[in-house]
């Protein structure tokens, strides 16, 4: 694996451009982050890619530009590796230092992701250690989801966080979002009721709410059960595909009351809710969900001698 840049706020987040296999297309992108104002020592994200670049094609996803096929477990662990080595004196004793499969790719086209979560507790050894997935929830994907909730309920029972990425209530809407075959808000809704169980972490779905976008509460509680799911609003991060499609967010615009007069609905209902405004640090990084550093500031492949000076001590510029 070569270091081809770092860059960020070490405050906030870095971003790491990886290659494997000595070939630009295989090429990933890591996150060592923070969750402000949280110290590292209390709460560490590690955003690793699931997949080189994205399939899926979401129209507002910088990461769906290219694709070139899936790390293997290796590779993915490799990106864990990278980021734990630059902060070695937290990783015994941070209290939660949360392994997020969410960068580029979608986790369920890649079986060695299941591999990966699996051997997580073999390289991290602190009682803090959390797994996080966050997909789109393809069709055809079962055998996976079964694996998941296996490797959940024998690794991570009560430390680990499953998240959809919903984006809307409205089919159409979803289908526009999320251009490949994924299950309905019922398949979810199904799946999701069996994954959580006593202790654990609800199931978080995830709407990146845009404007001309449906976003229903009542569809929310007529489809899934509060004592299962959580909700997070979030906005839509400034991406470059997202600019050229037209996408405007509704959070952080002048529609953010009617947000949240939609929360103030779904808490009345009893679901858990999150409004995640977001870090202003993390878009100028390029570390927020669907921007890729790639996409923002072009790599140029450095000398090897540099890599060892970057990984450790990164200079500010990117998430
Ligand atoms: S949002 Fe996720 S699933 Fe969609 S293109 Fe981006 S990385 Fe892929």
């Amino acid at each position: 694996m070569e270091v081809l840049r770092v860059s960020g706020e070490p405050e906030v987040a870095e971003v790491a451009v990886l290659r494997f296999r000595g070939d630009d297309q295989y090429c990933v992108e890591t996150v060592d982050g923070l969750a402000p104002p949280e110290p590292r020592a209390r709460k560490w994200v590690v955003n690793v890619s699931t997949q080189f670049g994205c399939p899926v094609g979401c129209p507002f996803c910088d990461a769906a530009q290219s694709y070139a096929g899936n790390p293997t477990a290796e590779e993915l662990l490799a990106q864990v590796r990278w980021a734990l080595a630059r902060h070695p004196e937290h990783v015994g004793s941070c209290g939660k230092l949360k392994v997020h499969f969410a960068r580029m790719g979608e986790p369920s086209f890649n079986d060695a992701v299941l591999e990966a979560i699996a051997r997580l507790p073999e390289e991290i050894s602190t009682p803090g250690l959390w797994a996080c997935v966050a997909t789109v929830a393809p069709r055809g994907r079962n055998a996976w989801f079964e694996r998941l909730r296996e490797v959940k309920e024998s690794s991570f029972r009560g430390r680990f966080q499953l998240q959809f990425s919903v984006q809307s209530t409205s089919a159409a809407d979803r289908v526009r979002l999320t251009p490949i075959a994924h299950w309905s808000l019922a398949e979810i809704a199904a799946y999701g009721a069996r994954f959580h169980r006593t202790g654990d972490r609800k199931v978080v779905l995830n709407f990146a709410l845009a404007r001309a976008v449906e976003f229903e509460p009542a569809v929310v509680a007529s489809t899934f059960d509060s004592a299962h799911f959580a909700v997070k609003i979030t906005p839509v991060n400034p991406t470059a595909r997202g600019a050229e499609a037209g996408f405007e967010t509704v959070l952080r615009s002048e529609r953010a009351e009617a947000v949240a007069a939609a929360r103030d609905a779904l808490l009345a209902r009893g679901f858990d809710v999150v409004l995640s405004v977001g870090e202003s640090g993390e878009d100028r990084i390029g570390s927020n969900c669907g921007q890729a550093v790639r996409v923002a500031r072009p790599v140029r492949a450095l000398p090897p001698e540099h890599h060892a000076r970057l990984a450790p001590s990164a200079p500010a510029g990117n998430r």
